[in-house]
């Protein structure tokens, strides 16, 4: 019997997903993001549950610079590797030296995990790219990394584009914390004085979020460079299939979509969609809502900072599904609980999954 399982761990305004798949006899995992350090504890909790001596992970993927995505991951790869709960085979994350050459930074957590990646696992950083940068090419089929046990994932996003946009925004960030572009021994060092990513230390927030400030309208005009270099891919295994799209924008992940379709076929069918930017309305279009058919739609925040999920979307994921949608949320807030009432009534239009009360964090089961 196979399985693939989503888990959508507390990780209050950010996303921390925790990825199974199984052949029946065996288990294997991916994570995407590891949320801001308020969320770590249950990121923490939930890699102290893999069974002794099978720490095995196929891939951690690191979305993009956000603290609401990074943090959690700084912090547990600030363990000394020996004590890492868990043994990545391959690491996806883009960092300077993925920026097209440029004399270009991503941001201080951004440096602080590729200081940490390049000391203690520079083996796997971005391995199934050839150690260059996690992109879609500007012509030719999207990249297909097979990992091992089943598992297929198609890139979707960040194109050349994007990645440069988003280096233009990380030389900013950086030199207000006066790190030197490239200096990955400067970063360490500074790493080694920040103690909120050192284990024992009281957890507080990061600074200042890249996220855009909402707009008015749903027309998926996000303006954060580090959202549109986010690594979204289409996850397929023993046929079923999630969409992971991070903070992605919409654009680029639509023209990715477009290419991955045969001729002939107009969307894409999948069980399931992560959806961008925390269900965020400057992270979904009409045009994606008509590419796409989907059952399930993942909506990963506590509402906390940006308000997220959105109303406009989660709306339009209604409106624009063809199937009866299943909204499936991480946390029970002001932001998610307001679609429960409507979703148990006789004939209702859409189904609503949300943690038991009194906790947080949720799975679905392909
Ligand atoms: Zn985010």
């Amino acid at each position: 019997m196979t399985s693939f399982n989503i888990e959508m761990l507390p990780a209050a305004q950010g996303d921390a997903l925790w990825v199974e798949y199984s052949d029946g006899a065996r288990t294997r995992r991916m994570l995407i993001d590891g949320g801001p350090l308020t969320g770590y504890e249950f990121l923490s909790e939930c890699l102290t549950r893999l069974p002794d001596g099978d720490q095995r992970v196929e891939l951690l993927v690191v979305s993009h610079v956000d603290t609401d995505h990074i943090e959690g991951i700084v912090r547990l790869l600030a363990t000394p590797r020996n004590r890492w709960p868990i043994e990545p085979k391959d690491i996806w994350f883009n960092g300077y030296r993925h920026m097209g050459g440029q004399e270009l930074l991503g941001g201080r957590e951004g440096e602080f995990l590729s200081a940490l990646i390049h000391q203690r696992a520079f083996a796997e950083w971005n391995k199934a790219f050839d150690r260059s940068a996690v992109v879609v090419p500007d012509a030719g089929p999207l990249p297909r990394i097979p990992l091992a046990g089943g598992m297929v994932l198609t890139l979707l996003s960040p194109d050349s584009g994007k990645l440069k946009k988003m280096g233009d925004r990380w030389e900013k960030d950086v030199a207000k914390w006066e790190i030197s572009p490239g200096d990955l021994d400067q970063a360490w060092a500074q790493l080694a004085t920040v103690q909120k990513f050192h284990p024992g230390e009281e957890l507080t927030l990061g600074g200042d979020d890249l996220t855009a400030k909402l707009q008015a309208q749903l027309k998926g005009h996000d303006p954060s460079d580090a959202n549109g270099s986010s690594i979204a891919f289409l996850a397929e295994f023993s046929g079923k299939s999630c969409l992971f799209l991070a903070d992605a924008h919409m654009d680029v992940v639509c023209r990715s979509i477009r290419r991955l379709l045969p001729v002939g076929q107009a969307r894409l069918r999948v069980d399931a969609v992560k959806m961008s930017h925390h269900g965020s309305k400057n992270n979904i279009t009409a045009e994606f809502l008509n590419l796409v058919d989907a059952e399930h739609f993942l909506f990963s925040s506590s509402g906390a900072i940006h308000d997220h999920p959105n109303r406009e979307a989660v709306v339009a994921v209604i409106e624009g599904a063809d199937r009866i949608p299943t909204l499936w949320f991480n946390y029970r807030s002001e932001f998610s609980e307001l679609y429960e009432a409507d979703s148990l009534i006789p004939g209702a239009r859409y189904r609503t999954r949300y943690p038991a009360r009194g906790t947080a964090g949720i799975v679905l089961r392909l």
